[in-house]
């Protein structure tokens, strides 16, 4: 074992078996021991005592929308992965669309890994894109690394990003289970949006109206099927549910599991945080697809969340230019911007519902860790990297959206009043976030690792 370099100590440490007091031993980026509070400082180890600060596990944020290269203006690796550190998140996994090129190929991954390489304050994973005609790519991405396909089955907002019809969704998968890889889906059935009312104006109430939660069911349902019709010919289909808003698939999605079906869910922090009730019309900055439902939905998915129907809660961070966040909801582009955020606007509603940061250190790191098979991530035990977020658990701030590091200050959060603020990030034990302010850009790009 190679000489420990620094010991963290704190009177609350979150482990995967619960909170407690415990010093924490890093060597070579790594945790070796998870030891007593007062155990014996090695010989030439920096030794930080965090008194009643919280060390948590850095979270992994499997959902962000980073648009670089292609429209930086938007937001870039150089902002996002600063505001991801200033907000105790040391990975975070890319999405294959809003950049040019969209991840649907080798040589596409590659243009990102090199701009990527430039910026990382965190490491950074990828995911591909599945899109019409490119089942021919989709084993070359995976051996190239990716963490798994996102595909959508509506038009996702941008046109060089296309869904899939369902035959292609077949297709895909197939292909995709062929290798023990993962699909991710955008989870809302194109024909029910397609017959619901179009959302025109600023009323919050017609835009949610024009996303109705049947067209999640449905959607889900189909996966499901689709996952069980491969099953039946031996195939080891993985499907991933992402940005869950409509709670009452969640039963579809449990009884699905029981029966053998390999198929995980997300939910965000604004679907547990914010409600459509509370939206002010022309508020496109809480417009996001699948939309923001109402308090009782919020409920019931905190339920899920409780029951561990749900298995992880990532950002969904998808920035765009103020001018299009304009009033109406159906021109505004659509996603929440929350990445630095997510930390402290989960623990403020999680707290208030008698929920402990041992789960949400399972939700937004244990269990996106998991999902991408990032064994290396994610807990605070020996073996791992140690990458953490130290947090004031009881120390509230308000949200100052000039302070954030996302290249875009738009946010629906701004104004609100958090509780929770991260001192400080660590990313392979070297500090890259002290009260807010970056550091230095030491994160990696990571690759699929093989699975057990
Ligand atoms: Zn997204």
């Amino acid at each position: 074992m190679s000489d420990v370099e620094l010991v963290l100590r704190s009177a609350n440490v979150v482990t995967p078996d619960g909170p407690r007091a415990a010093s924490v031993s890093v060597a070579d980026g790594r945790i070796v021991a998870v030891g007593p509070y007062d155990a014996p400082e090695p010989d030439g180890a920096r030794v930080e005592d965090l008194g009643d600060d919280v060390l948590l596990p850095g979270l992994v944020d499997t959902h962000v929308h980073v648009n670089d290269p292609g429209r930086t203006a938007w937001e870039g690796f150089g902002s996002a992965t600063r505001a991801a550190a200033a907000g105790g998140v040391t990975t975070l996994v890319d999405m294959p669309l809003n950049s040019v090129p969209p991840t649907t190929t080798v040589p596409a991954l590659e243009v990102k890994r090199a701009v990527a390489r430039r910026s990382a304050h965190v490491d950074i994973g990828f995911w591909g894109g599945a899109v019409p005609g490119n089942t021919q790519e989709l084993r070359p991405l995976h051996d190239a690394g990716v963490l798994g396909f996102k595909a959508f089955l509506l038009p996702s907002g941008v046109d060089e990003f296309p869904p899939l019809a369902p035959d292609q969704l077949r297709t895909a998968l197939r292909e995709i289970a062929g290798f023990g890889g993962l699909l991710i889906v955008h989870a809302e059935d194109a024909r029910l949006i397609d017959g619901a009312p179009p959302p025109t104006g600023p009323r919050y109430a017609d835009f949610l109206a024009s996303r109705p939660r049947a067209a999640e069911h449905e959607a889900i349902a189909g996966l499901i099927a689709l996952a069980r019709e491969l099953h039946a010919r031996e195939l080891d289909a993985r499907v991933h549910v992402l940005h869950l808003s409509s709670a009452a698939a969640l039963p579809l999605i449990a009884d699905a599991r029981r029966q053998g079906v390999r198929i995980t869910v997300e939910t965000c922090p604004h679907f547990l945080t914010l409600t459509a009730e509370e939206v002010p019309d022309g508020a496109t900055e809480f417009k996001c697809c699948p939309p923001i439902r109402e308090a009782a939905n919020q409920d019931a998915l905190w339920a899920g969340l409780a029951a561990g129907e749900i298995d992880c809660v990532v950002s969904d961070h998808s920035p765009c230019t103020a001018d299009l966040k304009v009033g109406d909801f159906g021109r505004a582009w659509g996603g929440i911007s929350s990445l630095q955020l997510g930390l402290p606007a989960v623990w403020t509603a999680a707290r208030r519902r008698g929920h402990t940061l041992h789960d949400v250190a399972r939700w937004m790191s244990t269990g996106p860790a998991a999902l991408v098979g990032l064994d290396h991530k994610g807990a605070i035990e020996a073996g791992r990297d140690a990458d953490f977020a130290v947090l004031a658990p009881d120390e509230t701030f308000t949200v100052d959206p000039a302070a954030l590091h996302h290249r875009n200050q738009v946010t629906a959060y701004a104004g609100r009043t958090l509780y929770g603020v991260v001192r400080s990030t660590w990313l392979r034990g070297r500090k890259i976030a002290d009260h807010g302010t970056p550091t230095e850009p030491t994160g990696r790009l990571l690759e699929r690792q093989p699975r057990a």
